[in-house]
Parts: C-alpha cells; structure tokens; sequence
C-alpha cells in the first residue's frame, strides 16, 4: 500500500494528515512552528511530525509516496522553491531540498515531494469532496489576514505562466494607494485584509471611550468578530466595513465577469466569521455582475476547514 501526506505549513502551526491511495483519510497531527520558523528548522519539525503521524497511525513511512506541502506565498512553477513566503519570512528557498534531507534521518529513501499554493490546496480539497465538490469553474476569494484567491476553470487549477494567478488580493483598487505586505500601493488586501481591519478596528477603539468597545482594547483574539457584532451601532467601525466591502466586491465582481465561474467560494477568517461583513460584501458583489455571468452563478462558503489544504495538497502532489 502507498500512502499520501498532504501538509498545511502557516505562520503558527503546521499539520499534517495522512491518507491512502484512494485518499481516504487516515489521521493527522499537529506542531507549533511558531518560534522557530527557519527552513532548516522548519523542515526537521515537518520530518518528525510526519515520523510520528506515520507511527501513531500504524503506517510505515517508507511507504509514504508523495508528500504535499500547503504554504502562502509565491512558488516556482516546478513546486520546489518557495520565491516569496511572507508568514514564514522565506525568499528563495529551495524547501523540497530542505524536507529531503530532514527526511533522511527517518527513511533510507524520501517521497517526491512538492510545495504547492496553499489556496491552490484548500480549493482543490474542496473540490474533491467540500463544498464544491465536482464543481468545474470557480472563482474563490478567501478573506482572512490577507486576501486570497484560486480559480478553477474546466476542472482544473489555472495557475499561470508562472504559477501565480489567482492573486486577486493584488489587484489595485486606488492608483498609488495604500501600502500592501507585497511591496506595492493600492491593492484591494491593503483595504480589506485582516491585519489592515484590524489596524483601523483599533484606531477607533483608541480614540473613542465609549464602554462598549472595551472588547477591543485588549490584545485578544477576534477582534474583527467582536467589531462585526457592534458594527451597526458605531458608524466609524461601519465605515472601515463599507470602504473595505465596497473595494472588494470591485475586484471580486469584475472577476467573476471577467471568468463566469459557476460558484463563488468565499471563505477565509473574516469573511467566514463576521456574518455582518460577509453579507455587506455579497450584496454589493452579485449586483456589479454582469448579468449573463451572474443568473447562474451559485455561493458557497467553504465547508472542510484546515483539512481542505492538506486533503487538496495530498492529491496535487500525487498527481505531480
Ligand atoms: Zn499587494
């Protein structure tokens, strides 16, 4: 019997699940990265976790036959090199060669291995058995820290002349605009990404004393959901909403004209878990549709969660 590894490598956490031939699911681990994010380290974290996934779960790891490897960021059309990481701060780094070598303490020979779009991977899981299960064309867009995007057209990934399309997150919106993580001005991320919402949530919450906004003053987590819940109340936090939906639904309505994808897949940390945010974005996008491409078009909402990226990420790398 061979076996599939599908990894989901982030910022925080790594996971890894393991799957069978027909890639049915067999178990999965995970390990905080977060404090030592080298691709040295990285690697020999991502080697023993496997090593261990492959001993709690009975399977031996020499009959582990493709390895895939979930990652945000740019990646080389061959799927060794990861060219541009931010999240793990990695610049041309060849990780392929990294895993082989940390594998090489656990098995005599390693896996084919390859680095793969970590959209790519969520989109490509939830078209093998989520929520767009054999669905050809679609256009997903995944809200979180970032903005992300994949499409899908035929039944296939589109991945570009050079393996980077789908990047709608940098698509600009305002001609010399505000900075974006990627070096450039004006993308649609730098107005609707988390880490932007949460800068201007913060602002607000500052700069006003009302009791109400309490929740936001502290260094806890969702923020951005407590926001969505008081947004209707406070009309400055409703203002960073309508610029960052109105920007968004911009770029997500052009793209969907410009790709008639049959399903909208709209995901990510924030649009999934502001219900507010996410239903401002929706009925400003479907309406600047044009109106042969939107009749028909179907939303959806991601359905596997963290397991859609190692799910997809296990069968491109098999298929590699
Ligand atoms: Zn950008």
């Amino acid at each position: 019997m061979i076996y599939r590894a599908g990894f989901d490598v982030g910022g925080t956490n790594a996971r890894v699940h393991l799957f069978d031939e027909s890639l049915t699911a067999i178990g999965g681990k995970r390990e905080r990265i977060r404090d030592a994010t080298g691709p040295k380290e990285v690697a020999k974290t991502l080697a023993t976790l496997l090593a261990d996934a492959c001993e709690e779960f009975d399977v031996d790891i020499a009959d582990v036959g493709s390895i895939g490897l979930g990652i945000a960021g740019q990646l080389s059309a061959d799927g060794r090199t990861v060219l541009n990481a931010p999240n793990l701060g990695w610049r041309d780094v060849d990780f392929v060669e990294s895993l082989e070598e940390a594998l090489g303490d656990h098995v005599e020979k390693t896996p084919s291995i390859r680095v793969i779009n970590d959209l790519n991977a969520q989109v490509w899981g939830e078209h093998i058995e989520g929520a767009v299960e054999g669905v050809e064309d679609v256009l997903a867009v995944y809200v979180g820290t970032g903005v992300g995007g994949a499409i899908l057209a035929g039944g296939s990934l589109v991945r570009g002349a050079d393996n980077n399309a789908g990047e709608i997150g940098h698509s600009k919106v305002v001609v010399g605009g505000r900075p974006c993580g990627c070096g450039e001005n004006g993308c649609v991320e730098a107005y609707a990404g988390g880490i932007h919402l949460e800068r201007r949530v913060a602002e607000v919450a500052h700069n006003n004393d009302d009791e109400a906004l309490n929740g936001l003053r502290t260094d806890e987590e969702n923020h951005l959901g407590v926001a969505d819940e008081l947004a209707l109340e406070h009309p400055e936090i409703l203002e960073i909403w309508e610029e960052a939906t109105d920007y968004l639904a911009i770029v997500i309505a052009n793209a969907c004209t410009l790709l008639n994808p049959r399903a909208l897949l709209i995901g990510g940390g924030v649009a999934e878990n502001c219900t507010l945010f996410r239903s401002m974005l929706l009925q400003k996008t479907i309406p600047l549709i044009l109106r042969v491409a939107r009749e028909n078009i179907e939303i959806h909402q991601p359905s596997l969660g963290d397991f859609a990226g190692m799910l997809g990420a296990a069968d491109l790398a098999k298929n590699s």
